[in-house]
């Protein structure tokens, strides 16, 4: 099966899930996962499509990724956890961090962003499974961040992400994608979306073993690894 294959296959099921609740293909974003994979298969993913790229590691993703976009026009997000001492060098070079999950980053972020042309867009990262450890572990750190990245005028929020615990159990998964939605509604109510300053649309859930679940609960943005990159 080559890239193009599984993209296509991975496309079918996402039109299926769309269909069985009532949601349009276009209100969602596929990212490719390239995390550990060669630069020329992120190309390959590109011809077939993908117009959004994942990596966890921000020096991977600069080694790669320094050159890839002058000729294929791509987003590129962190989506793996950030240490304070890479700050300066994701606030540079990433188009958005999804992975921001304390006060702390935040101001990292805020200060080493100055320098770019255009906001650094950032996602807020909730902890809503027992498994990863990563994220908000409540909606009172999370509207305490939100506040900070509202005031800091160099961040873009975008919405938030979550990873689901991995299981086979469809109701875990499901009430933890529900927690994120939940959580994006109070977002809503306590700091309205506004188009200048950033918005909460964007719920990143959902990865190769659980996406239809996110879709049904919601998703706008999947995170594919390995079902695109895999044989
Ligand atoms: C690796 C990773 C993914 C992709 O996982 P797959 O199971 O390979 O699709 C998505 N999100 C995050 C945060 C990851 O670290």
């Amino acid at each position: 099966m080559s890239i193009a294959d599984n993209i296509a296959r991975i496309e079918e099921r996402i039109q299926k899930a769309c269909d069985v609740s009532g949601r349009k293909r276009s209100e969602i974003t596929l990212m490719g996962v390239s995390k550990f994979e060669p630069v020329n298969k992120a190309e390959e993913a590109f011809r077939s499509g993908i117009r959004c790229f994942g990596e966890s590691r921000v020096k991977e993703a600069v080694t790669k990724f320094e050159n890839f976009r002058d000729e294929y026009p791509a987003a590129l997000h962190l989506i793996g956890s950030l240490q304070r001492n890479k700050a300066k060098q994701a606030a540079l070079f990433f188009d958005c961090v999804q992975s921001v999950d304390r006060l702390e980053l935040i101001h990292e972020l805020v200060k080493h962003s100055a320098g770019r042309e255009t906001p650094l867009e950032i996602l807020l990262e909730l902890h809503t499974g027992e498994e990863s450890k990563s994220g908000f572990s409540d909606f009172d750190g999370l509207f305490k961040a939100a506040q900070s990245v509202l005031e800091s005028g160099n961040l873009k929020p975008l919405g938030l992400m979550t990873m689901a615990p991995f299981t086979a159990d469809k109701d875990i998964i499901r009430s933890s994608f529900r927690r994120l939605v939940k959580a994006q509604g109070e977002l809503e109510k306590r700091f309205p979306s506004c188009k200048m300053n950033g918005s909460w649309v964007c719920l990143s859930m959902g990865m190769s073993n659980d996406f239809e679940t996110a879709v049904e609960e919601g998703s706008t943005m999947l995170r594919i690894g390995s079902l695109i990159f895999k044989e």
